[in-house]
């Protein structure tokens, strides 16, 4: 199937200008892509109808990992593949690694970005959970300004989150966490290089007799959306 006939395609170099791109239309005409693994899909077949693409590949203030004392910034359009190789993510982080390394195939780990995995938060999506886990916090910028939403509050049921249409998800930012915590993700699923049917994200902190200090673990496949488990 053919997408209906879309008006304009923009390839902005700066954040601002693409909120100046989409500013131009009515809330919903205008539609971000990243990777285009996901969205595109639902062009093609009509379940979306934007008049309007706002391509965002070219925008290089939205790629890239960087860490330091304060904790780990990802940038929303850094792809998996880059994530998959980020040695600054190990221990603490290590969890979104093993979670980038098996999204689907190769080309779908090229081109998809954990932005638009979380924009999109399908229902067995991979990064969902590791972002409820690992206490992630979401930078968006929108023409209302900045704003910083914790992982609970930006995911909503499956392909919902608190992001309005006009807002760029920048990045996310991860605390520098205690010493002695490690993660991991774990995803089940029937078919090879596919979504899942069912993901599992543990961050675990021991104290010094090796303890369990603190645990999050959140599961994503459920049918009302990512969750972190308050039993755990
Ligand atoms: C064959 C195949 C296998 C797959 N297997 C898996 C898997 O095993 N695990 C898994 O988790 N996923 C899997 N996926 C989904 C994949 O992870 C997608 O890449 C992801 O869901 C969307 O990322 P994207 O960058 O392609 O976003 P897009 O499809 O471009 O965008 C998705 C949504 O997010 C919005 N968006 C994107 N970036 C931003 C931003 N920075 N700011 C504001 N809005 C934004 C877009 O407007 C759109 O609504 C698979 C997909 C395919 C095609």
């Amino acid at each position: 199937m053919y997408p209906a006939a879309i008006e304009d395609y923009v390839r902005p170099q700066s954040i601002a200008e693409a909120l100046e791109a989409v500013g131009r239309y009515e809330a919903g005409d205008a539609l971000f892509v990243a990777g285009g693994q996901s969205v595109m899909q639902a062009v093609k077949t009509r379940l979306v109808r934007p008049r309007c693409i706002v391509d965002l590949q070219a925008v290089a203030e939205l790629r890239g990992v960087s860490a330091d004392g304060s904790g780990v910034r990802i940038g929303a359009m850094t792809p998996y593949a880059a994530l998959a190789e980020e040695s600054s993510l190990d221990g603490a982080y290590q969890a979104l690694r093993d979670a980038a390394a098996r999204v689907g195939d190769r080309q779908v780990r090229n081109r998809g970005t954990i932005g638009g995995s979380l924009c999109w938060n399908y229902i067995a999506a991979c990064m969902p959970p590791v972002a409820l886990a690992l206490g992630m916090e979401m930078a968006l910028s929108g023409k209302g300004g900045e704003r910083s939403l914790a992982a609970e509050d930006f995911l909503g049921g499956p392909l919902e989150t608190a992001r309005e249409d006009d807002e760029i998800l920048v990045s996310l930012n991860l605390p520098a966490a205690p010493a002695a915590t490690g993660s991991a993700y774990k995803k089940w699923g029937l078919v090879t290089d596919a979504l899942p049917v069912i993901g599992v994200c543990a961050m675990i902190t021991v104290d010094g007799s090796g303890a369990c200090a603190s645990v999050r673990v959140a599961v994503g496949g459920l049918g009302d959306g990512p969750r972190r488990s308050g039993a755990a």
